[in-house]
């Protein structure tokens, strides 16, 4: 991945020349046009790992409108931007959603994420797409008190489930894949592994799919057709869950941990209070800097509107570009803003390291 990626929180704040928060393909791509203005930049993404809707929500689907690729799918999209990107040498903020932006007395902006990491910059490019992708939770307010104890909705620690009876929920590829991995023998093997979806059918890749059956049929694994509708709790935290079956008979499933795989979903999140003007959700910006109405804050990709607004990745690429020349008098008051051709700039091809050393021209 370009530049570093930051999981751990920081505990002073981070000056740089911009923050981009998402790292969809738009906030990618924003990362790309800001370095070729020599603007430094930092990425915050909700998410572990960059790659917004094409990785979350179509990975292996063909895309075949991005300008000069014939076809190429989800996954590819990201791993070329990553790439395009690499020597603009952006610093990842992943797995952290950005809570705050505050005006600084100096003008700058103070970025703040749900993690405490806090960023300090002059421009703020918001390409949050249709919002942080979060887990979908159980909606089952019983088990939000043992929620980082008992319950998690994210990849676990498997030495933590050793001897342990295991209870997932989900029929996704994420969750059929953890109950594989845990079923598994292995140094530090669950006491039970039991998969728990609404009915007996999975949607998965019929590969991951055909091995949990072998797995319930070998009884590695037990499967219960049912939804979770309650908790039982004891002095030590959970120790069960109710289960309502298709038929409606409702019957307790003793457990030591719940891992709740049920995929993601956006959420806008605090950007509606950050003092921005809003139509429908979104965010108003003009299309000659694609500012927003507090100048420095920029918007780009899905999140904003403008009249003809449409929500396509091409689209994005071209408000990033527009947006980059916009910022570059914000960070480099003192420089003139030129355009220049990446096929002929000798100072771009410095910036994208492909220049040809003096003397061997
Ligand atoms: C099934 C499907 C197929 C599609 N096919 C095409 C196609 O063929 N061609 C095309 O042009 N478009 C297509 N699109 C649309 C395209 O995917 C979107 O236009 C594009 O992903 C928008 O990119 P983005 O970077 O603006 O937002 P996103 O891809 O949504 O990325 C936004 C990122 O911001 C992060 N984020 C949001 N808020 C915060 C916060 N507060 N803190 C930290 N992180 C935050 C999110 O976690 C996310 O990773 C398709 C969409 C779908 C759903």
């Amino acid at each position: 991945m370009a530049g570093e990626a930051h999981t751990a929180a920081a505990t002073e704040p981070i000056e740089t020349d911009a923050v981009v928060i998402g790292a969809g393909p738009i906030g990618l791509y924003q990362v790309f046009q800001l370095g070729l203005q020599e603007i430094r930049t930092h990425v915050v993404d909700a998410l572990p790992h960059p790659g917004g809707q094409p990785l979350e929500l179509y990975p292996d689907k063909p895309i075949y409108d991005i300008p000069a690729i014939q076809v190429c799918t989800g996954r590819e999209l990201v791993a070329s931007l990553l790439r395009q990107i690499e020597p603009m040498d952006a610093h990842f903020h992943l797995g952290q959603k950005v809570s705050q932006v505050e005006r600084r007395p100096d003008g700058r902006f103070l970025i703040t994420t749900d993690r405490g990491t806090r960023l300090i910059a002059p421009t703020l490019f918001i390409a949050a797409g249709v919002g942080a992708f979060e887990p979908r939770r159980l909606k089952l307010p019983a088990l939000v008190p043992h929620e980082g104890r008992q319950v998690f909705h994210q990849a676990h620690d498997t030495a933590e489930l050793a001897n342990q009876h295991v209870v997932i929920v989900g029929g996704d590829d994420v969750a059929l894949e953890w109950a594989i991995r845990l079923s598994r023998p292995g140094p530090a093997q669950p006491a039970s592994v039991t998969l728990v979806h609404r009915r007996d059918a999975f949607q998965a890749d019929p590969d991951t799919v055909a091995q949990v059956r072998a797995l319930i049929t070998g009884q590695a694994l037990r499967f219960e057709a049912g939804q979770i509708t309650g908790a039982v709790d004891s002095p030590d935290g959970l120790s069960a869950v109710e289960i309502t079956s298709p038929d409606g008979s409702i019957h307790a499933l003793p457990l030591g941990c719940l891992l709740v795989f049920l995929g993601l979903s956006p959420r806008l999140g605090t950007i509606a209070d950050w003092g921005l003007a809003m139509e429908r959700k979104q965010l108003l910006v003009d299309t000659e800097k694609f500012s927003t109405s507090v100048a420095g804050i920029f918007a780009v990709g899905d999140i904003n509107t403008y009249p003809g607004k449409k929500k396509l990745i091409v689209c994005g690429f071209h408000e990033c570009t527009l947006a980059a020349f916009a910022a570059a008098p914000l960070v480099h008051p003192e420089r003139q803003v030129m355009l220049q051709y990446t096929t002929t700039s000798t100072r771009l091809h410095e910036l994208l390291g492909v220049a040809v050393p003096r003397g061997s021209e």
